[in-house]
């Protein structure tokens, strides 16, 4: 039955093909000749299949490991250099119909507060974000007709845009809503959205099943079908995720790439990010009584397979992990993080009072925007607040296309370096500030090419001078 091409969800994510992976894995675990093989595939930078990957996964050679580690950092550096991109998330309302165990917004929970932001909300929340220094958000909302309709999150949309407070500008907003129908994506690709964002959860059909017991997010097929209606509607950037925690961690791995093999199959480009959240403590979700929770060891190694499993994909950590772990996984693969989120509605204004709490989960990583991007360029890397690829048009598979033949770099180094400079002149502190311009000072030697060299100079001059918003 199992089938990439098919545009069904129990074929191109077929049980029977998942298990018989996690079996073959198990089997040749210790075929070491085997998973040097799959390693020297991977060398090539041209991606695993899920069945070579999970043999990977499942290695518990400590040499190996450490290989897969050493590619994983290798391939993190040839394809994003020490770039790591910066964003928020911004909560627009926590309504939410459906009925999901491990979601404090669960229709069910009656004690926690419910909110919904007005357009003079968002005003405010998102003025407070630009004066952050945020440049990129990521919109989140539960499901919920009445109380978000997709005409409210157009309209938030089109506020976000429109607000420019000082020299701030929120240049692209990722979306986080429920699966939706075609026409509503295509609404969404209108409104200029970047990446659609619609984490799976679990791709266990039955586990999904008890774990949404209610709503429309009940419907497997409908929400693991969800990618191939937003690229139908238009929307070629699309974002994959589980929850992992919920269930047996190498199930959700092999199925995770078979999801980016049905989208390359089907549409010629592959997921656009993928992110890795880990099940965490909220209102009413207590994370112990999940069992599939997986420790700090196993995370870094899925993060590292996945990295050489589907190099030109992103991969995104938010504050739902420490800082501690942060620092672990970055240099295995991750190229965008969050910074000082507030998983809240109406969170960046001003703190809730007790009783009117509504967070979607405890954020483990509180630092302020200004501290982790110092902490960032400390450990030698450049904080990139560059949103230059959707509003150039390079989405899809055009931006796939430059990414796999490398070109890509010639543009996220310089870019990288400008938007920092902005972000260095407008919102840092000046210790943050000084780190900042000796760090661009060394890496300007770094853009390879001799003209790009010359006009970035030039326009870090500029910069300087008050213009914004440059981009390659
Ligand atoms: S995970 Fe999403 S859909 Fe489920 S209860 Fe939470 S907000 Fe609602
Ligand atoms: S140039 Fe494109 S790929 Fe590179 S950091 Fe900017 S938006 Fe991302």
């Amino acid at each position: 039955m199992y089938n990439p091409k098919s545009m069904k969800a129990e074929e191109f994510i077929d049980h029977a093909e998942v298990l018989d992976t996690l079996a073959y894995a198990d089997a040749h675990k210790d075929d070491l000749a085997l998973v040097d093989q799959i390693l020297d595939k991977a060398r090539q930078r041209k991606g695993l299949s899920h069945r070579e990957a999970s043999v990977l996964l499942a290695c518990d050679d400590p040499q190996k490991t450490q290989e897969i580690y050493d590619l994983a950092h290798q391939i993190k550096k040839d394809f994003y250099g020490n770039r790591i991109v910066m964003f928020a998330p911004l909560y627009l309302s926590n309504y939410c119909v459906n009925g999901c165990v491990y979601c404090p917004y669960h229709a069910k929970n009656k004690h926690i507060a419910r909110k919904k932001l007005t357009q003079e909300d968002i005003r405010r929340e998102v003025i407070a974000l630009q004066d952050m220094g945020h440049k990129r958000l990521a919109i989140e909302a539960g499901e919920d007709p009445v109380n978000n309709p997709i005409e409210y999150i157009l309209e938030c949309i089109k506020t976000i845009y429109s607000i420019k407070h000082k020299n701030g500008a929120i240049r692209r907003v990722n979306v986080n809503i429920a699966a939706t129908t075609v026409e509503n994506y295509r609404k969404l690709k209108e409104a200029g959205i970047g990446t659609y964002i619609l984490f799976q959860e679990t791709y266990h059909k039955e586990s999904y099943e008890k774990l949404h017991p209610t709503g429309p997010k009940h419907n497997y097929a409908y929400h693991t079908e969800a990618m191939d209606r937003a690229m139908q509607g238009g929307i070629d950037d699309v974002g994959l995720g589980v929850l992992f925690g919920l269930e047996l961690y190498k199930y959700e791995f092999a199925a995770l790439l078979m999801h980016a093999e049905h989208l390359e199959a089907v549409f010629g480009v592959g997921p656009h990010t993928i992110s890795v959240p880990r099940i965490k403590r909220a209102d009413d979700i207590d994370p112990d009584v999940f069992d599939n929770g997986i420790n700090d060891d196993i995370f870094a190694k899925l993060v590292a397979c996945i990295r050489i499993s589907v190099p030109y994909t992103g991969m995104i950590i938010s504050t739902r992990e420490s800082k501690a772990c942060r620092e672990r996984v970055l240099p295995l693969g991750i190229s965008q993080i969050s910074g000082a989120s507030r998983t809240s509605v109406g969170g960046y204004c001003e703190p809730e009072p007790e009783d009117e709490r509504s967070e979607q989960f405890d954020v483990s990583d509180n630092r302020t925007l200004d501290e982790v991007v110092r902490w960032l360029m400390e450990l030698g890397y450049i904080p990139s607040f560059c949103t230059a690829c959707y509003r150039e048009g390079r989405t899809g598979d055009r931006f796939m296309a430059l990414c796999k033949n490398m070109q890509i770099q010639n543009c996220c180094h310089p870019n990288a370096l400008m938007t920092l400079k902005e972000y260095l002149d407008d919102y840092a502190s000046p210790e943050t500030r000084a780190v900042g311009d000796r760090l661009i000072q060394s890496e300007i030697g770094n853009v390879p090419n001799e003209k790009t060299r010359r006009i970035l100079c030039e326009r870090l001059q500029q910069i300087d001078a008050g213009q914004r918003d440059f981009r390659f």
